[in-house]
């Protein structure tokens, strides 16, 4: 069933205007008495039914509530910095899949793409619009949010300030001591960062500024990876070792 995702809250009937309208009415040309699975924002999911349409809105009407939620218990976001070319949608949408909440884009030394301020957004709304789909298609029963471009270092700065360097992790291929595995089983509750750099590695006084600030550094095992890969790799380790990846579809897997 087509699903939506409802910014207020579900009520027993809701009109939908804009993008949503649009994209039902026209794009996916549903009429009235399809049903639709519609997830507010507080993760209520509903099957509703299309029961009128105008020009430019959609109404729907509450069908049956349904006990749907297929978040994990361990809140996951990727902090990823940005790869070549349109390689970041297919990270959005891989991240997405696998569970994350948030994607963080951040600007390394060695990222070879550079945007101003207005390309940066742009960017972000697309990034948004393909974590939409992705959650669409996959089933979320929350939207996940694509955060705007910064810079590293003051992404650094403020995660140590807010006193959560301990939940991060850098993914980095100069690290042989501590392995992902290790850090994972130590992890504290409260949610996982995962930190990957671009194609060129991270410089050495990021992982240097990274360390210095408490966040650890770990290695995803003796074969260098692509940066897309270690992006999909690294969230799968994280969500199968503290969340619900390889645990049954009815979802529920404990949190250690
Ligand atoms: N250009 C670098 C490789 C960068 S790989 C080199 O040739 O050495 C891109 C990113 O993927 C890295 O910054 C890191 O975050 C992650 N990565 C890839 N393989 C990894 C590994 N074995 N351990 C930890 N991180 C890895």
């Amino acid at each position: 069933m087509r699903r939506l995702f409802l910014p207020g809250r579900l009520r027993e009937t809701v009109t939908l205007t804009g993008t949503d309208a649009h994209h039902l009415g026209y794009t996916l040309r549903a009429r009235a008495g399809d049903r639709v699975v519609v997830v507010d924002a507080a993760r209520q999911v509903a099957a509703m039914e299309v029961t009128a349409f105008t020009a430019d809105s959609v109404t729907l009407r509450l069908v049956e509530r349904l006990d749907a939620d297929t978040e994990s218990p361990v809140a996951l976001t990727l902090a990823m910095c940005l790869p070549k070319g349109d390689k970041m949608d297919f990270v959005v949408q891989k991240a997405v899949e696998l569970g994350a909440a948030v994607i963080q884009p951040l600007a390394a030394v060695n990222c070879v793409v550079r945007y101003d301020a207005k390309k940066a957004a742009v960017r972000r709304e697309k990034w948004q619009r393909v974590a939409e789909e992705a959650a669409k298609q996959c089933g979320r029963t929350m939207l996940p949010t694509v955060a705007p471009v910064r810079p590293l270092v003051s992404w650094l700065e403020e995660i140590a300030a807010a006193g959560s360097a301990g939940r991060v992790f850098m993914a980095y291929e100069q690290e042989t001591e501590r392995p992902l595995k290790e850090w994972l089983r130590r992890a504290e509750p409260g949610g996982v960062t995962a930190l990957i750099g671009p194609e060129g590695g991270f410089a050495p006084a990021e992982a240097e500024q990274a360390r210095s600030l408490g966040v650890a550094t770990v290695s995803l095992g003796p074969r260098v990876l692509r940066a897309e890969t270690a992006a999909v790799a690294a969230l799968a380790i994280a969500q199968y070792e503290l969340g619900d990846l390889g645990g049954s579809a009815e979802g529920g897997t404990e949190t250690r």
